[in-house]
């Protein structure tokens, strides 16, 4: 199911080890996509907001982890959409073109496109789509917009350490594994992530998801009931369909 579209393969190579926890990257991602702001509540750390959101496309993860040098050590990793080569999302959504592959490889969305089922939450290994209150998904799209057009994403442009960086995805990986990067994460995973990690520790300290997969069920429904919908099921018909046989029963959820 790997993509095979993609001529020129663009990725962000994220080096949390760079990073410093100024949040620029998600306030520029907020700027150039004009999302809302996102009332928080202090909840005892500086992370803010909390979790991905409709309005929140990125967002530094925050933790803190036992160090001999220092009474505590900072991690701050980058989490955003991984821009899978086989991306779960869009094996399983059952609508043309709501979830479709750029030239660049980014994944993006066509809002106007999207029934709202909400397979995509279930199929995502990473957690990443989120629902706003046009009951639409959203998420980081790569900046599809300004890479199309010769920019940079709005947030590894702002980025003022490195941590995020942007271009030809092999290039990229080459530089850090020159750099001393001993681990790439998502180098192979999932046919190859968009979004790549550069680290010297290990990715889970960082909260990295070890060995992320595709939920067999999704990956069997995608194969077996999806091109249902391509002979005239239809999208919604479909979409429950796969929702009821491979995940169970739909059960509402709210919004992070
Ligand atoms: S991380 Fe999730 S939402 Fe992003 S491309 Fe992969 S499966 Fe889709
Ligand atoms: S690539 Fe664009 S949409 Fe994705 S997190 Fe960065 S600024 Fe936001
Ligand atoms: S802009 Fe760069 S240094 Fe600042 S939080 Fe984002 S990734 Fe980290």
């Amino acid at each position: 199911m790997a993509n095979d579209n993609t001529t020129n393969r663009k990725s962000i190579l994220v080096t949390p080890e760079l990073c410093i926890g100024c949040r620029a990257c998600q306030v520029a991602c907020k700027s150039w996509n004009q999302l809302p702001a996102i009332k928080t509540k202090n909840n005892g750390t500086y992370q803010n907001p909390p979790d991905l959101a409709a309005a929140a496309f990125n967002i530094i993860r925050y933790s803190e982890v036992p160090s001999q040098e220092n009474p505590v050590r900072w991690l701050f990793v980058s989490q955003r959409c991984m821009h899978c080569d086989d991306a779960g999302c869009m094996n399983i959504c059952p609508t043309p073109g709501a979830i479709y592959r750029t030239a660049e490889g980014a994944v993006a969305t066509d809002a106007s496109k999207c029934i709202g089922c909400k397979l995509c939450v279930q199929a995502c290994p990473f957690n990443v789509p989120r629902y706003g209150e046009d009951g639409k998904m959203s998420k980081c799209h790569l900046c599809f917009d300004r890479i199309a057009n010769g920019m940079s994403p709005a947030c590894t442009k702002t980025c003022p350490t490195g941590a995020l960086q942007f271009g030809d995805r092999a290039e990229l990986i080459a530089a850090a594994k020159k750099d001393g990067y001993g681990t790439i994460y998502g180098e192979q995973d999932l046919g190859g992530l968009g979004s790549v990690y550069a680290f010297k520790d290990e990715p889970k300290l960082y909260g990295m998801k070890e060995n992320p997969q595709i939920p067999a069920s999704v990956v069997f429904w995608h194969t077996y009931l999806k091109p249902l919908s391509a002979i005239g099921l239809g999208g919604v018909v479909a979409a429950a369909a796969i929702h009821y046989l491979a995940i169970g029963p739909h059960k509402d959820d709210k919004e992070v």
